[in-house]
């Protein structure tokens, strides 16, 4: 049994981040960057009025109030080819191109207009109101880097910076294979003695949840033949996953079956709890995963294994090391020597702090308290027995369908 630290290291090893496309600027939602992107128009282009007013010259403020004579009337969009001389102001709209000679802008609400003089009667800093060109970023600045996972902030910030376009990571296609005589598809007419499979849409829904798109491609029944044929189907794809039939009973096929036919076992068993029977290699040229069969083993061992290698497919950098900590809600006990990890609440203790209080019964068959759960708690292998109130690691469920 090797370390899960080793085994990420070794899962991750020969990935890389697939190959960039085009698309869209608004399809960039949720995409990992290619590139950086740099500004191809200065923003605002020239200065600007913030606000409707007039636009003048703070020297004719000096004396307040004062009147003045409009010369010019500058909608946004449109330019004003003259100078604004002293004692003169120009009508002006939000958005609208600052004209020559003048240098700050009254608003509406303080001044009287009365035909073509207007009476100012609050006075105005110099510069206020202005929008000065290339107050937000100017042409060529690098706004946004490759890596970086978008959000439709980004998405805005791209499209003011005159980029319809972005490439981006292509989405990693994950083949998922669960296995078992005893698996039906929810729905599916099921017989006395089998169970409804929660591995392969738990699996899809959470391969779309990193942003990689799923390619279901079956339930293989413990049988040589028909592992062989719907394993095949996971050709072309950047990932392959399968659920179940990887430990060590006698219908745990997947090994055996596919190591005749393509498959290369890099490492198989690692010292963790849940999840024991992983194995990772490559099966005809494409990287696997195989994943226990329980269904909390096969969710708790994507998040930490088939997670961070979506995310390097998609071209995000590693994660940061180190993890979070909460204060135990309730005593652990002594670990042995796989790291166990505890699924627990997170709950607001009454001076605030946040604290993890695991799951009374930890039986890696159970949905109902995966799902109710808010993080994992991390016990490393051998750590002693701790009482409530302790600082523990642990590991959130990420939330939120798409960064916003
Ligand atoms: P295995 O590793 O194939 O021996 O499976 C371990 C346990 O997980 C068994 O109790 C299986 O019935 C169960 N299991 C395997 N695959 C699934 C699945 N797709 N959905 C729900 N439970 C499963
Ligand atoms: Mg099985």
């Amino acid at each position: 049994m090797i370390s899960v630290e080793e085994a990420l290291a070794r899962l991750l090893a020969p990935l890389e981040a697939l190959p960039p496309e085009q698309v869209s600027v608004a399809e960039g939602i949720g995409r990992v960057l290619a590139e950086d992107v740099a500004a191809r128009r200065t923003q605002p282009p020239f200065a600007v009025s913030a606000m409707d007013g007039y636009a003048v010259r703070a020297d004719d403020l000096g004396d307040i109030p004062v009147t003045l004579r409009i010369v010019a009337e500058i909608p946004a969009g449109a330019g004003f080819g003259g100078t604004i001389r002293p004692g003169e102001a120009a009508r002006i709209f939000t958005g609208a191109p600052l004209p020559d000679g003048a240098d700050t802008i009254v608003i509406q609400e303080d001044t009287e207009r009365d035909g073509g003089r207007v009476e100012v009667r609050e006075g105005a800093s110099r510069g206020r109101y202005v929008r000065r060109a290339g107050l937000d970023f100017a042409e060529g600045d690098v706004l946004l880097r490759a890596g970086r996972r978008l959000t439709p902030r980004d998405i805005g910030l791209a499209a003011a910076m005159n980029r319809p376009w972005l490439f981006v990571h292509r989405r990693p296609r994950v083949a998922i294979l669960s296995t078992g005589d005893e698996i039906v598809m929810p729905g599916d007419p099921i017989g006395r003695h089998q169970i409804v499979s929660s591995n392969a849409l738990g699996l899809a829904a959470f391969v779309t949840a990193c942003g990689a798109v799923p390619v279901l491609v079956g339930n293989a029944p413990d049988d040589p033949d028909a592992l062989r044929r719907i394993a095949a189907a996971a050709r072309g794809v950047d990932l392959f996953v399968t659920t179940g039939g990887v430990s060590v009973g006698d219908h745990d096929l997947v090994r055996a079956v596919l190591s005749e036919d393509g498959l290369a076992i890099d490492f198989w068993e690692i010292a963790m709890r849940p999840g024991k029977p992983l194995m990772v290699g490559r099966y005809r040229g494409t990287p696997m995963l195989g994943l226990p069969g329980n269904p909390v083993s096969t969710l708790v061992c994507s998040l930490l294994f088939l997670k961070p290698a979506i995310d390097r497919l998609s071209g995000l950098p590693d994660a940061a090391d180190g993890l979070a900590t909460a204060r135990l809600g309730a005593a652990v006990k002594q670990n042995d020597r796989r790291q166990d990890y505890l699924r627990a609440r997170l709950v607001r203790a009454a001076d605030g702090a946040l604290e993890a209080v695991p799951f009374e019964v930890q039986d890696s068959s159970m949905m109902r308290p995966l799902a109710a759960s808010d993080c994992l708690v991390m016990r490393p292998p051998h750590a002693p027995a701790l009482p409530a109130g302790s600082a523990v690691p642990i590991i959130p469920f990420p939330g939120g369908a798409l960064p916003l």
